[in-house]
């Protein structure tokens, strides 16, 4: 890559970010393309009425040195902090106490909050899907969903952050790195956020759930550092469904899924809980089930790559470095 190079990244995610610091440190002119209207992708936070909630990922680890630096960037600008929250998992009927078992730091005031800082003084256009990929004389051309006519670019190499199932069907018939994308699986899962007006009294913050049928993981979501409080809430969680409820029951209605898991924690805590509200949010590519071993994909001949946690490692840590590699091959 010479300085000065056109470079478009698909996908506003941690890894998608990650790579677009890298290239615009080194010189490269990058454009972010996004589906959505924020940063952050599964780093993310919803907001409604009764305040924040981090619905997608809970919490990050951190133990590669090249993460650990963006961990103390981040620190020093006070948009993470630790979460030193008390952590369980129940297991066959007994409970362990698993706060110790890891450090844990959180976006302040959500976990969104990374996505929007690494996308600082970056060139990206939100709401702006990617449907299909072009090759011209002049470089890679980008087209939204039905638009033949007119093009994002011309860009010298075209970097697909987003989950493997996307990239592999913009990829398909232009490299065979789309067989290898769509070589990986993965697990949906269904959330849920639930305000509460009284204190549950559940005496715990967080709560991996390895012994019900519905549910797989719990948050207190309020008690995270610095998060917003709102007159009349007492308490904001955020449920996650174990992986293969949520594949089995993928057409529920909204409102069902809201109810089974608020029952399901209930019937955990032995508390009747009336919520305020609990709404229902699905994450159709959660969890890759087989990541592929190395760290990202790049065919230096037709100048198309990818990254994203499905890429090195299925956290945000492993998405971070997927991107930051993908970013060194291109720029080798
Ligand atoms: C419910 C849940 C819980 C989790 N818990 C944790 C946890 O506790 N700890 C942890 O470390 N990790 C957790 N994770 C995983 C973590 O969120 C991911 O590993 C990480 O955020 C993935 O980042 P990424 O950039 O690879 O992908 P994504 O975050 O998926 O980013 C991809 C981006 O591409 C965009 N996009 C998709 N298609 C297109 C298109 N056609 N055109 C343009 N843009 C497009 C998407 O909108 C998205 O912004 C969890 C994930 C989920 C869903």
């Amino acid at each position: 890559m010479t300085r000065g190079s056109r470079l478009a990244v698909v996908g506003a995610g941690i890894a998608g970010l990650a790579c677009a610091c890298t290239l615009r440190d080194a010189g490269a002119r990058v454009v972010v393309f996004e589906r959505e209207p924020c940063p952050g992708g599964r780093a993310a936070t919803l907001i409604d009425g009764a305040g924040p909630y981090d619905h997608g990922a809970q919490y990050f680890t951190a133990g590669d040195a090249r993460f650990i630096a963006a961990l103390k960037r981040w620190q020093s600008a006070g948009i993470v902090q630790r979460w030193s929250g008390r952590i369980l998992a129940f297991e066959d009927g007994s409970m362990r106490d698993k706060t110790d078992s890891a450090e844990r730091f959180v976006g302040v005031p959500g976990m969104r909050r990374l996505g929007v800082r690494m996308a600082e003084g970056l060139d990206v256009r939100y709401s702006t899907p990617v449907a299909r990929l072009r090759r011209a004389a002049d470089g890679w051309h980008l087209h939204g969903e039905g638009q033949e006519e007119g093009s994002l670019g011309p860009f010298d190499a075209v970097l697909l952050a987003v989950p493997s199932p996307v990239a592999a069907s913009l990829l398909a018939g232009l490299t065979s790195l789309a067989e290898v994308a769509a070589s990986v699986n993965w697990d949906p899962c269904w959330a849920a956020t639930m305000a509460l007006a009284q204190r549950s009294g559940a005496g715990f913050d967080g709560a991996f759930v390895n012994d019900d049928p519905i549910l797989g993981w719990v948050a207190l979501d309020s008690a995270k550092p610095r998060r917003g409080q709102v007159d009349g809430v007492a308490e904001r969680w955020v449920l996650h469904a174990r992986p293969q409820w949520s594949q089995r029951y993928g057409e529920l209605h909204q409102q069902d899924v809201a109810h089974w898991l608020v029952r399901s924690l209930a019937a955990r805590l032995r508390r009747n809980l009336a919520p305020l509200q609990a709404r229902a949010f699905r994450w159709p590519h959660a969890t890759p089930v087989n990541p592929l071993p190395q760290p990202f994909l790049w065919d230096e001949g037709r100048r198309l790559g990818t990254a994203g946690d499905w890429c090195g490692g299925p956290r945000i840590e492993g998405a971070y470095l997927s991107g930051l590699s993908l970013a060194e091959a291109v720029l080798r």
